[in-house]
């Protein structure tokens, strides 16, 4: 008999301590976000892949196509090109090509320009079916994102 009452104390006992870590998680905040309908901002140090800087007042890529992020980038990623406008003196960027499936996020391109004109997106939100989905073409992007 009392062997008895030491299985009903033992899961009475097992029961309320189940229900208070249970009340206990009902009541706290909740932490998890129902991804893909949320999606988190990331913190400023995060480094998602390069994109351009455009110019505050006009949106120009800030680019003067002097090749040192091309140049430091050890596996290649950065394809960019650039032609003078007829009668101008500087360098246009025409084109600025991040290859992605080799970038290890190494910054190097970023502290090696001179003129602020490359930063680390805040995009994490990547997955993609193909790998021609991480070419990115990024002057078409701060393009679309000037508006
Ligand atoms: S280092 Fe900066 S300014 Fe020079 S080409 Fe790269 S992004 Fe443009
Ligand atoms: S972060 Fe590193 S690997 Fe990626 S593009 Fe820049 S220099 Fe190349």
């Amino acid at each position: 008999m009392s062997g008895y009452f030491k299985e009903l104390f033992g899961g009475t006992k097992s029961l309320f301590v189940g229900l208070g870590i249970t009340f206990k998680y009902m009541i706290k905040p909740v932490v998890t976000v129902q991804y893909p309908h949320e999606t988190l901002v990331m913190p400023p140090r995060f480094r998602g892949h390069i994109e351009l800087v455009g110019d505050e007042e006009t949106g120009a890529p800030k680019c003067v196509v002097c090749g040192m992020c091309q140049k430091a980038c050890p596996t290649n990623c950065i394809t960019l090109t650039g032609e003078k406008p007829e009668g101008g003196k500087k360098k246009v960027l025409t084109g600025y090509i991040l290859n992605f499936t080799t970038c290890s996020l190494c910054g190097l391109c970023v502290e090696s320009c001179k003129f602020d004109a490359i930063t680390f997106s805040r995009d994490y939100n990547l997955a993609g079916p193909r790998k021609d989905a991480y070419i990115f073409d990024l002057k078409k992007r701060l393009e679309e994102k000037s508006g």
